[in-house]
């Protein structure tokens, strides 16, 4: 070997030659390490490949090869891309310089060939062209930028995001694209990358070319050099504009139903109109954004138009005062005629408007109304029971959303208001009837009161056994009706919270033992059995009051056991209570009639033919509650009950 072919043998680079015909003359060590296998000098032809491809992977036959165009033209066939495949199926990427060789005559002595593995290039430009692919398809704006902040690479989202193009604005600084007021933004990521450390779905704002500013959610990370050095950063931004908005609008949706449904809630619970027409005005005008809102109440709503500004939101009522009908105004037809919603992007423009032209009737002082949006309240009836009116200093403030929710605001006020009315009117006619009773009872009571006193009288004089008989009956008699009349009073009282207790301190063994005493003396079909502890025992309440209670409860125990002929009256005392019970052997009360026995007006099937009001019990449960104790049955239907009350000693309040 001469020493030119043993620089040759031991170069890196591959190298071969061919004889004129093509056949391999001399080939080194890196060509063989390169092929894969070593070729027959003289015997393989044009190359040492086992196989060949043009780059795109189509097969390329061997005598098309570079090397044997450059036999058969006798020119360079230089820095041709070739695949070669090796007997182990491992693939190479190639670039060959074949150079054809004359002697000094001219004439073609053969080639010789060189070739450069260009696999992991070749590798790395695939990848490249595939992220270049990747970042200039993506939706996101893909930016790099140096550690100056000069914007070094743009794609085409950036461009759609931004709007500035590839050529306009690179090598310009990135605070272009920052609003004024986030600037500082940039340091803070800027220091964060020179750290090393990325920036993670960041929202912020960012400015369009147009102007206007874009929500972005960036993630900025640092670049590095190949020496690990941090140079510049990229961004990736992504336009959230819309998904906020629309997350907005969802939260203000929610946030809408669930005023809406608080609403409802609250008027539908209420009865009481000014109330209902308070929570819903102030309701309203913060949902619409309103400067101000008010409610026009139709008073007389039946017989005439009579609307009145009832109450007002961020502004005083007083303000309206100055629109002295204002029914009368054009602007108010349509609300209070009930042909719905008016809504008005801009009302100063609105010929109706012309007759106030600035302030809507309000003082100079109040906000001038420009966006408008009112809401007729109409009744079930189809009466326009009133209307919402909303204003705004600024044009364009209510959407037909407000519309919207407002529409359904009205109706649930107009429910909530038809309630009401109904409600008031029933108010009034139970006042009627308290009135009516406390009169009648009244009425009744004198003639009674006399009946009594005769009676009484009478049983002073002479009198034969039947005399005395009728007599004690009448007496009887006079007292039970006496009774009723004070129920119907009681009861009338009660209703209408106007029943008063004088609160006194007194022995209650004392007024148990006296009450089954008058008892023993005028009702000889029981034989009432007391039982009260041998000492005093000192409550305090009203007297009058706890001896109507234990009267009816005896008065019951007798009524309602006709046949049996035994009442046990008892009366105990604990360390903080007293217990009065009333037992006795009668008809008795199924589970189901106890549980109703302390309604008013209730009477159980089976007492048909004993009279009563069903007042009794009822009123002597009121008594006993409003004196902080309980009242209770236990019975057994067909044996017998005993009813008893529970009363603190002391109480705390009267
Ligand atoms: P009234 O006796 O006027 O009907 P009350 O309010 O005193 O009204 O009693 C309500 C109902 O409870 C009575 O109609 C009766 O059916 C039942 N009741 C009350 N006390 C007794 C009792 N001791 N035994 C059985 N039922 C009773």
């Amino acid at each position: 070997m001469t020493e030119l072919q043993q620089v040759f043998d031991e170069s890196p680079i591959a190298i071969y030659t061919c004889d004129h015909n093509g056949y391999v003359t001399f080939y080194n060590r890196a060509a063989v390490a390169l092929w894969g296998r070593a070729p027959q000098i003289g015997k393989d032809l044009w190359c040492g490949s086992w196989k060949i491809y043009f780059p795109d992977g189509r097969p390329m036959p061997l005598d098309t090869c570079p090397m044997a165009l450059t036999l058969k033209e006798r020119i360079p066939y230089e820095n041709r891309r070739i695949t070669i495949e090796r007997p182990d199926g491992s693939f190479r990427n190639l670039r060959v310089f074949p150079r054809p060789l004359f002697d000094s005559n001219g004439r073609l002595t053969g080639a010789h060939n060189t070739l450069i593995d260009v696999t992991e290039t070749h590798e790395q430009d695939i990848r490249n062209a595939m992220l270049a692919a990747i970042v200039e398809s993506s939706d996101d704006a893909i930016i790099s930028k140096n550690l100056d902040g000069t914007i070094t690479s743009w794609n085409r989202g950036a461009e759609r995001i931004f709007g500035y193009s590839q050529d306009e604005i690179i090598g310009k600084p990135i605070t272009t694209l920052i609003p004024l007021s986030r600037r500082n933004e940039e340091h803070r990521i800027i220091d964060s990358i020179k750290d090393g450390r990325k920036v993670d779905h960041f929202q912020t704002m960012r400015c369009h070319k147009a102007g206007h500013e874009i929500i972005v959610s960036l993630t900025v990370s640092p670049i590095k050099d190949a020496n690990e050095n941090i140079v510049g950063a990229s961004k990736i931004a992504r336009d959230i504009t819309d998904q906020v908005k629309a997350q907005e609008i969802i939260k203000r949706y929610t946030e809408n139903l669930e005023t809406l449904n608080a609403i409802g809630k609250g008027i539908s619970e209420k009865l009481d109109i000014e109330a209902i027409l308070q929570r819903v005005t102030e309701a309203t005008t913060k949902i619409t954004g309103a400067a101000f809102g008010a409610f026009f109440y139709n008073i007389d709503a039946v017989e005439h138009e009579a609307f009145t500004i009832y109450v007002t939101s961020g502004i005083r009522p007083i303000s309206f005062e100055k629109i002295s009908i204002p029914r009368n105004l054009a602007i108010f037809h349509p609300t209070f005629k009930g042909q719905g919603a008016l809504r008005l992007h801009d009302i100063t423009g609105d010929p109706r408007f012309s007759e106030y032209p600035t302030h809507f009737g309000l003082p100079e002082q109040y906000p001038r109304v420009v966006s408008y949006l009112s809401m007729p309240v109409i009744l079930n009836s189809g009466i326009v029971i009133g209307g919402l009116f909303f204003g705004h200093p600024e044009p364009g403030k209510f959407t037909s959303e407000h519309e919207d929710i407002i529409g359904s605001i009205a109706s649930q006020v107009a429910v909530a208001l038809d309630n009401a009315q109904l409600f008031e009117r029933v108010r009034l006619l139970s006042a009627q009837k308290d009135e009516f009773i406390a009169i009648a009872s009244h009425e009744l009571k004198t003639p009674l009161t006399s009946v009594k006193g005769f009676l009484q009288v009478l049983t002073k004089r002479q009198q034969n056994d039947v005399e005395r008989r009728f007599l004690e009956k009448s007496l009887i008699q006079v007292e039970r009706l006496n009774t009723l009349v004070d129920d119907m009073l009681n009861m009338s009282k009660i209703e209408a919270g106007k029943l008063e207790f004088n609160i006194e301190t007194f022995d209650m063994s004392d007024l148990v033992q006296d009450i089954v005493g008058t008892f023993k003396h005028t009702h000889a079909t029981h034989k009432i059995v007391s039982e009260v502890p041998p000492a005093p025992v000192f409550v305090e309440a009203d007297k009058q009051r706890i001896e109507q209670a234990m009267i009816n409860l005896i008065g019951n125990a007798i009524k309602y056991s006709p046949n049996a002929d035994l009442v046990n009256v008892k009366l105990f005392r604990s360390n903080e209570s007293l217990t009065f019970s009333v037992e006795d052997y009668g008809i008795g009360l199924t589970e189901e009639q106890q549980q109703k026995a302390f309604l008013r007006f209730y009477r159980a099937d089976g007492n048909k033919g004993i009279s009563g009001l069903g007042l009794g019990l009822y009123l002597t449960k009121q008594i006993v509650d409003r004196h902080d104790g309980s009242l209770k049955v236990s019975s057994k239907f067909g044996a017998g009950s005993t009813f008893y009350f529970t009363l603190p000693l002391s109480r705390s309040k009267q």
